[in-house]
């Protein structure tokens, strides 16, 4: 495998992770099943709850919304969630006629303030290549039906901008408080790759 370079120069320290996780492994000094714990804590509970408290505040405050759509890194720091991975984070609106879809091409950039650590077809190369060549069937294949007449824009993650999907707000959730609404918000959703289920 070689490297791509530039600022997605990320392959080769994946690898070497890889092959020290393997080596602790093999030694006895780590507990794989440990490890994966921590990782999906994080990518279950810990981020993903996050970006649920942005998106349901944004869903009940047309003002917060506003600057969540206008500047996301200083309105998602102001619910307190900020730091490493998520510096420049950009918040995108799904509409009944556009839906965002987000995906890092070259490697597996994602905003962790808000949503944790990427699941693993995120970073998929698979997915990272077929999202931007046929995303409605990607989609699709996903459980993601969309509508011909939806446009479907696919946002390519870097280091320099993580994308965030500010989902629809479900039909029939209207009369439902912000508390009630963070627990329907789903990481997918806010990737682009599901919408939120009324209750
Ligand atoms: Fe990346």
């Amino acid at each position: 495998m070689t490297s791509t370079g530039g600022s997605h120069d990320r392959l080769p320290a994946a690898l070497r992770t890889e092959a020290l996780e393997q080596l602790l492994t093999e030694r006895g000094l780590i507990d794989p099943d440990v490890l994966d714990g921590i990782i999906a804590t994080y990518e279950t509970h810990v981020g993903p709850l996050n970006g649920a408290k942005v998106v349901a505040r944004a869903w009940t405050d047309p003002r917060y919304r506003q600057r969540l759509l206008r500047d996301g890194t200083a309105a998602i720091a102001e619910l307190g969630f900020s730091g490493r991975q998520g510096e420049h984070i950009v918040v995108v609106e799904n509409t009944p006629t556009v839906h965002n879809v987000v995906v890092c091409t070259l490697c597996s950039c994602y905003p962790w303030p808000v949503l944790g650590l990427p699941p693993s077809w995120y970073k998929d190369p698979a997915y990272r290549a077929r999202m931007v060549r046929e995303p409605r069937r990607v989609l699709s294949e996903m459980g993601l039906e969309l509508a011909d007449d939806v446009r479907i824009t696919v946002r390519d993650s870097t280091s320099e901008v993580r994308w965030l999907v500010l989902p629809e707000r479900p039909a029939g959730t209207e009369h439902l408080p912000e508390e009630e609404l963070v627990p329907l918000v789903t990481r997918d959703a806010m990737v682009g790759v599901a919408k939120v289920a009324a209750p």
